[in-house]
């Protein structure tokens, strides 16, 4: 048996009654660039998040970037962030000149809430956090010590739209209570695209202009430019895929959610030689973006588990290999931090096949082949 990480084809199989005819009608339309299906999008992703304003975006790292450039930071700021994440978190921030802090993770992989505090200094403008995996953070936490120290918040949600956490006894979904949230429209994500995408959005009102200023080279009035911005869109045809398939994105996160279910109650024997990602059923907290396990032992035992399982026809990935500030581009300016949880996760984390259309039969394939393989190297 094969079994992929993601099955992109299949997806658009299943959905491809939907999604040719969206497709088609922007080609037939000629409107390629800012055509109908963008503004709709936006605004059907706003009613979706319960927010003000949706500003769409050539990518998700375009969107961080723009999330920065709006709030007016000076150079210089510190923006905390987490040491396991994707580059594109603390790239839109070095990028534009200001320092990334990296914060460690706890074995759920985001950031450590209670380690937020002791990075903070004078020059912190902002905290990042990132919803790794499809795990929403811990946001309750997060935004009391933004509060005390007046800094933003810019959630990335590329892995996580759709997830919820509970903030003042309201449940909410993720990237909508602070300043500002972004995401990626990635093909992979959770509600992806078929080429690159992403999304800014916020409650308001100034900086929702400013977004959408920022993404068009600064001119809110065309050639009447009023600021240096980027160029930033969403595609026609990217938004038209988006529409169709953001009116599922509940029901693909329910069945990450039965997957993640599956996989749990299957491994749960294995628990001597892995940590398996927790998750409350109730709170829709976690939308399984991966499905990552921390095998025991040294990389050297998690590069063997992933050859013999990639041998059996299974396909696995390392999220991340390395930490951030372990990154050539950022060692250099950490060499004197330690982040001990981030530094042994790098070496330990394997995310197994996690998308809409796995079978039930798959996934028993990987649990039965995954047994066996660690029995084989933990002995
Ligand atoms: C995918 C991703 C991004 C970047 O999105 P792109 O659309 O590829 O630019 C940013 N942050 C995280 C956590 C991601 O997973």
């Amino acid at each position: 048996m094969n079994v992929k990480m993601v099955d992109l084809g299949a997806l658009h199989a299943r959905l491809a009654s939907e999604l040719d005819p969206a497709i088609m009608s922007v080609v037939k339309s000629g409107a390629y660039i800012k055509g109908a299906d963008v503004s709709a999008f936006e605004e059907e992703l706003a009613k979706y998040l319960g927010v003000k304003h949706v500003i769409s975006c050539g990518n998700g790292t375009d969107a961080l970037q723009l999330a920065l450039m709006a709030l007016e930071i000076p150079r210089g700021a510190q923006i905390i962030t987490t040491a396991q994440s994707f580059i594109a978190t603390a790239e839109a921030a070095a990028l534009l000149g200001y320092e990334p802090i990296f914060v460690d993770v706890k074995d759920d992989y985001n950031i450590d809430e209670k380690q937020i505090e002791a990075a903070i200094t004078e020059k912190t403008a902002a905290i990042i956090p990132v919803h790794l995996f499809g795990k929403s953070c811990e946001l309750s936490a997060i935004y009391k010590v933004a509060r005390k120290f007046s800094l933003y918040v810019i959630e990335d949600t590329a892995q996580a739209l759709g997830a919820k956490y509970e903030i003042e006894g309201e449940q909410k979904k993720v990237g909508t209570a602070g300043t500002i949230g972004c995401t990626s429209f990635f093909p992979t994500k959770n509600l992806g695209c078929m080429g690159d995408g992403g999304a800014v959005w916020t409650n308001d009102d100034n900086l929702g202009r400013r977004l959408r200023m920022l993404a068009s080279h600064g001119a809110e009035k065309k050639y009447h430019n009023t600021a240096i911005g980027i160029n930033s869109r969403l595609d026609t045809i990217q938004a038209a895929i988006l529409r169709v398939k953001l009116r599922y994105l509940d029901e693909f996160n329910v069945r990450r959610q039965k997957i993640a279910t599956i996989y749990n109650s299957l491994l749960s024997d294995l628990k001597d030689y892995m940590t398996l990602p927790q998750y409350d059923e109730k709170s829709n907290s976690h939308v399984y973006h991966q499905y990552t396990i921390a095998l025991k032992g040294d990389s050297q035992q998690r590069d063997a588990v992933q050859k013999l399982l990639k041998e059996r026809g299974i396909a696995t990935m390392v999220y991340f290999p390395v930490a951030l500030h372990r990154l050539p581009v950022f060692a250099e300016a950490n060499k004197d931090k330690h982040l001990p949880n981030a530094e042994r996760l790098m070496d330990n984390v394997l995310s197994l096949p996690m998308h809409t259309e796995l079978s039930e039969s798959e996934i028993r394939y990987v649990c039965q082949q995954l047994r066996e393989v660690t029995r084989e190297i933990y002995g």
